[in-house]
C-alpha cells in the first residue's frame, strides 16, 4: 500500500501498526523530513527505513533519530525485509520494556501478524525456527508422550504475509490439500507427514512433519561440502526414486531445487516443499523470489502451467548439472533471458567444465 506522506500522517495520527517501514522519498516528501514528521506521529512505533544506496546517509541519520533500523534498496528480498522489521518489533519492545518496567503484550503473537510465533501449536510447543522459504516458516516443536518422552518434529505453516487478500483461502487449501497427498506417500527419500489441519488458536494452516536434522542440498552446492561423485550419484539416484514413488501417483513437485532437498547427517536425501510451487508466476512477488526457480524450470513451465512428470525430471537434471558442475547449467540475468536460454540452448557438458 503506497502512501502519500499527507495520507501517512493522518492514517499514523488515528490508527495503531506493530512497525511502519518508510521509504524516504515519497511523492510528496523527501529526504530526512519524511522520517521527522512520520516519527513525530508514530513515536511509539517502530520504524524501519528504506534508502536506496546513495542516500545511505540519511539512513543513518534516521537510525539517530529513532529508526529501528534500515534497510537498502536493491540489496534486500522479501525474507530480510520481513526479518529486519520482526528485530525492529523485539528491539522496540525490549526498550519500551526497559524504560517503563512493564511487559509489552505483543500483537503480533496473537494475531500472527510479521511472522510471531505462538508458544503451542496444534499441542506441540515451539522451540524454535528451523527454516524459512518464500512462503513457508518451519519450527522445531515438541510434545511429550504419554512415556515421558520427548518427541520432536519439524510443523510448517504458511508466511502469513504471503496469503494473498483477495483469495485468503486458496493457497491455505492447497497447502492442506497437498500436506494430504504427502501424508499417503510413505517413501524413505520424502519427509513424512504425520499430521496437518488448521490450527485452533488462529486460523492458519500447519504440516507436522518428521524432524530432518540436518541440511539442505543448497549447502553442499558448489565447494562448501565436498561430497564425492558416489555421494552426489547416489543422492540424485534416491531422489529419482522418491519422485517416481509420487509421479506413481500423479503427483507432481513442481520446485525441485538444491533448498527443498533436506539432507540427513547420514546423507540421505528428503524431498520437502510440495505443493505450494504449483502457484503460477504470476503470484510470485519480489525479483528475487522469482529467480530463485525459474533457473530450474523445464522449458514448457514457461508457457503453461499445465506441465507434468517431465517437469520435475528436467528440474532433477538442473539440480544434478549444479550438484557436479558447481553452477547451474543456464544462468541469466533475467526472467525472460533466462526462459530463452532453457528453450533455446544446449548447456555447456560439465566434462568441458
Ligand atoms: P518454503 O515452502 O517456504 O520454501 P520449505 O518447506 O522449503 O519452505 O522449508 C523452509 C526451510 O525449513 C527448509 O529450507 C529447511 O531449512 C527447513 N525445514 C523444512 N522442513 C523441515 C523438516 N522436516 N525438518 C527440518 N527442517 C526443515
Ligand atoms: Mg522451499
Amino acid at each position: 500500500h503506497v502512501l502519500y506522506l499527507r495520507e501517512a500522517v493522518e492514517k499514523f495520527s488515528t490508527e495503531r501498526f506493530d512497525v511502519i517501514l518508510v521509504d524516504l522519498n515519497l511523492p510528496d516528501s523527501e529526504g530526512i523530513s519524511t522520517f521527522r514528521k512520520l516519527h513525530k506521529v508514530a513515536t511509539n512505533t517502530p520504524m524501519v527505513v528504506l534508502t536506496g544506496v546513495a542516500d545511505e546517509q540519511l539512513a543513518v541519520e534516521a537510525v539517530q533519530l529513532g529508526a529501528q533500523d534500515y534497510l537498502t534498496k536493491g540489496t534486500v528480498d522479501g525474507p530480510r525485509i520481513l526479518r529486519a522489521l520482526r528485530f525492529a518489533i523485539e528491539r522496540h519492545r525490549n526498550l519500551v520494556e526497559a524504560t517503563t518496567g512493564k511487559q509489552v503484550v505483543d500483537p503480533v503473537e496473537q494475531t500472527w501478524n510479521m511472522g510471531g510465533v505462538p508458544k503451542t501449536i496444534a499441542g506441540y510447543h515451539v522451540r524454535r525456527t528451523l527454516g524459512e522459504g518464500n512462503t513457508g516458516i518451519v519450527f522445531l516443536v515438541e510434545k511429550e508422550n504419554e512415556d515421558g518422552q520427548i518427541i520432536g518434529r519439524a510443523l510448517k505453516i504458511l508466511r502469513p504475509a504471503i496469503v494473498p487478500e483477495k483469495d485468503p483461502d486458496g493457497l491455505a487449501r492447497r497447502f492442506l490439500q497437498e500436506a494430504e497427498i504427502i501424508a499417503g506417500v510413505d517413501h524413505p527419500n520424502i519427509v513424512r507427514v504425520f499430521d496437518f489441519g488448521r490450527a485452533k488458536t488462529a486460523d492458519f494452516p500447519y504440516m507436522l512433519m518428521e524432524h530432518i536434522d540436518g541440511r539442505s542440498l543448497r549447502h553442499f552446492v558448489g565447494d562448501k561440502a565436498s561430497l564425492t561423485y558416489a555421494e552426489k550419484a547416489s543422492i540424485v539416484r534416491q531422489l529419482a526414486d522418491a519422485l517416481s514413488a509420487v509421479h506413481a501417483q500423479h503427483v507432481y513437485h513442481r520446485d525441485i531445487k538444491p533448498d527443498n532437498i533436506l539432507v540427513t547427517r547420514e546423507l540421505i536425501p528428503k524431498i520437502t516443499d510440495f505443493g505450494i510451487a504449483r502457484r503460477p508466476l504470476s503470484e510470485l512477488t519480489g525479483p528475487l523470489e522469482i529467480l530463485g526457480t525459474p533457473a530450474y524450470m523445464a522449458p514448457e513451465s514457461f508457457v503453461s502451467s499445465a506441465t507434468d512428470h517431465r517437469a520435475d525430471i528436467f528440474s532433477l537434471g538442473t539440480l544434478f548439472y549444479e550438484l557436479l558442475v558447481g553452477n547451474r547449467p543456464f544462468e541469466a540475468d533475467n526472467i525472460p533471458q533466462l526462459a530463452r536460454k532453457i528453450t533455446d540452448e544446449l548447456p555447456v557438458e560439465p566434462r568441458k567444465i
